[in-house]
């Protein structure tokens, strides 16, 4: 509030509580500059519902005391507080790998409902975004993700195996790693292996294969259009 502000705030405040009025110009520029001090980062009033007159009357009608500017301040962080704890930070626009930047926009977001700038965002980020066809939502459930779809992209060049797998879901195409691999044994969920056999006939190597072996792939296939069959 600026000092305009600041005087208008007062002179409500006289009308509710006579006891706080001042009428030497002496003293009521004093009363301005004590408040003004104290409140000169609290706003007026906010679009999401936030009042200093409010604060000032909330105080006269609930305390024997006439209202400091400390118990305006009160009030409002207590509004700003109880602000933030219905936030969910939202998905940041800046690259996720310029942490800098990453970190300044969520921080820069929280600071901005604090102040009461911007509202909150009351949304739980998992539900927000585009919806997602229920039968390719089980499958994704199946698979376990539950990181926002936007982000789980930018991620899957590090993960190319999820990737995959979450592409054939959204895709409708078979996934491989549902089933067992018959060739290489390599179990449900698990990437298939390359398997060198020593002259002894011990295991050489075992080494993860970029892609399935194709009689998995099959099983898949045969796998997927018994599950579409049966429903
Ligand atoms: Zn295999």
């Amino acid at each position: 509030m600026d000092r305009r502000e600041i005087a208008g705030l007062l002179a409500y405040m006289g009308r509710v509580d006579p006891r706080t009025r001042r009428t030497d110009p002496g003293e009521l520029r004093d009363q301005v500059d004590q408040w003004q001090e104290l409140l000169g980062d609290v706003p007026l009033n906010t679009e999401s519902g936030w009042d200093a007159r409010t604060a000032v009357r909330t105080h006269a009608v609930s305390s024997p005391y006439p209202a400091l500017p400390v118990d305006v301040a009160r009030q409002w962080h207590k509004h700003s507080a109880d602000r933030l704890a219905r936030h969910t930070d939202p998905l940041p626009s800046a690259d996720p790998d310029d942490v800098e930047s990453w970190r300044a926009e969520l921080l820069g977001t929280r600071q901005a409902v604090l102040t009461g700038q911007r509202p909150p965002n009351e949304q739980r980020a998992i539900t927000s975004g585009a919806t997602v066809d229920p039968a390719v939502e089980a499958r994704l459930r199946a698979i376990g993700s539950v990181i926002p779809p936007k982000v789980r992209a930018e991620l899957s060049r590090f993960r190319p195996t999820r990737a995959a797998r979450e592409a054939a879901a959204v895709e409708g195409r078979p996934d491989p790693l549902a089933v067992r691999c018959e060739w290489c044994h390599a179990p449900a969920g698990e990437p298939c292996r390359n398997r060198r056999m020593g002259l002894d006939g011990d295991a050489r190597g075992n080494a993860r294969r970029a892609t399935p072996h194709p009689s998995r792939l099959d099983l898949a296939t045969a796998e997927l259009q018994r599950q579409e069959t049966a429903a």
